[in-house]
């Protein structure tokens, strides 16, 4: 099989991973090297379901002995079967990041022969291209679970953002739609890369030329909506990895059905509105000092579809309302609706110089539709509806509208598909070399 074919499967394989953004790392070029890392050299674009484009995002192999229910690539699964070679992969690297397609890789894998055979494969792709290319520019790689500790280790050394996939949020989950997946070989490359990370940075400090440890941090993908799991569980999964991984994101993929299987739920349209729920709530959790425990619990485990996290929160918990915007905490000024992190930092700073009027509160950027239910302003209540729940719920209520948003089904944006059909020469010249 050519390399031509090999990407135009592999590519399309990988579309179904998330977890690709690639912020945080500062890897800079060096003299005689090709790349650049930092934030100015990435240039981030997004399709409309969320993946990043700008990266070189393709699948090592989809020759997969794993028979995860829900996967395309499952080994019962007739579909086209592809794997390239690590100098295949760098090659084809250096080749697209030489004419300007992309500014890095995002190399995930499915699981051929074995998880040491497949991590062996990937680390060798990433080393190539820092030794012997000397390539600085982005790699996100996926850390293959059950893979050998040496393995993930050598190959951290080279990337600059790892991910190892939950995919499933329980042990259940697991164990009904990807029997061949533990929660422990998940969990335990993770706890390596988070241990490796901290170690590494404490060498940083005593010696300066040190290198970091997957420097843009870990990073994992659940997918929602393909087991009964609620948004609760979801949440204080996503909690406990913050808190005990410190992974740098949690990546949220709403179910996509391209099975059909009995041991899947019957889904129509992908939950694209839960997924973006517990993006918000994710955020919450990170920027806005809010626990899981807070948001949901057993006797509401999800998430409104009408109200984003805090406004439903803030109406749970109206007891806590309405607040003096001139004396409030920080805390809970970023409680209220209509308040984002930024505007709470210019309430302190505003109040610290002279009383906040109401009108001055819109110059600050708070959005006074959703806030004026929940505060008030040098002891003066603005909100239309008073303070009864049912009306402010009424009044917040979003409107009906028409959107043009395209359908979940559209293709994602791949090489191959824009490229083939205007210019089929120079997809081969590409992927031979041919500079
Ligand atoms: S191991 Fe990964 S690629 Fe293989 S079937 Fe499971 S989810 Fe798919």
């Amino acid at each position: 099989m050519d390399i031509q074919q090999k990407l135009k499967i592999l590519a399309d394989s990988a579309k179904y991973d998330v977890s690709c953004s690639s912020s945080g790392s500062n890897r800079k070029n060096t003299q005689g090297g090709i790349g650049n890392a930092t934030l100015s050299g990435i240039c981030h674009s997004w399709s409309d379901d969320g993946r990043c484009i700008s990266l070189l995002k393709i699948l090592y192999t989809n020759e997969c002995v794993y028979d995860c229910v829900y996967c395309v690539n499952r080994v019962t699964n007739d579909i086209p079967r592809a794997s390239f070679t690590p100098q295949e992969v760098a090659d084809l690297t250096i080749n697209f990041y030489k004419r300007n397609y992309i500014e890095g890789l995002f190399l995930s894998s499915a699981i051929n022969k074995n998880p040491d055979y497949t991590m062996e494969g990937l680390s060798e792709v990433v080393r190539i291209l820092r030794e012997e290319y000397r390539f600085n520019g982005y790699i996100h790689l996926k850390g293959i679970p059950g893979a050998d500790e040496a393995l993930i280790s050598k190959a951290g050394k080279y990337v600059d953002r790892m991910s190892v996939n939950i995919e499933l949020p329980s042990s259940e989950g697991l164990k009904l739609l990807a029997p061949q997946k533990k929660k422990e070989s998940i969990l335990k490359p993770m706890g390596l890369i988070n241990q490796k990370i901290i170690q590494s940075k404490e060498e940083k400090k005593q010696f300066k030329g040190a290198n970091l440890f997957v420097p843009a941090g870990q990073s994992t993908q659940l997918i929602v909506g393909a087991t009964q799991d609620h948004d609760y569980k979801i949440l204080t999964l996503t909690e406990g990895l913050y808190n005990r991984y410190k992974l740098k994101r949690v990546y949220y993929s709403a179910y996509v059905p391209v099975m059909n299987h009995p041991k899947l739920p019957q889904v129509i349209n992908p939950p694209t509105v839960r997924e973006h729920r517990l993006y918000q709530a994710d955020w919450l959790l990170r920027f806005y000092g809010f626990s899981a425990g807070e948001l949901l619990d057993e006797t509401q485990p999800n998430f409104d579809n009408d109200f984003d996290p805090k406004t439903d929160w803030a109406l749970r918990n109206i007891h806590l309302f309405p607040i003096e915007i001139n004396r409030a905490e920080y805390e809970m000024l970023l409680r209220v609706p209509g308040i984002g992190v930024r505007s709470a930092r210019r309430i302190i700073a505003a109040r610290r110089v002279s009383t906040i009027s109401y009108d001055g509160l819109k110059n600050i950027g708070v959005v006074m539709k959703r806030a004026q239910h929940f505060i008030t302003c040098n002891g003066k209540y603005h909100g239309e509806v008073g303070m009864k729940v049912g009306l402010i719920r009424q009044s917040l209520l979003p409107k009906p509208k028409k959107t043009n948003v395209p359908s979940w089904q559209e293709n994602q944006l791949s090489f191959l598909t824009d490229l083939v059909p205007y210019n089929h020469n120079l997809i081969n010249s590409i992927v031979l070399g041919e500079l």
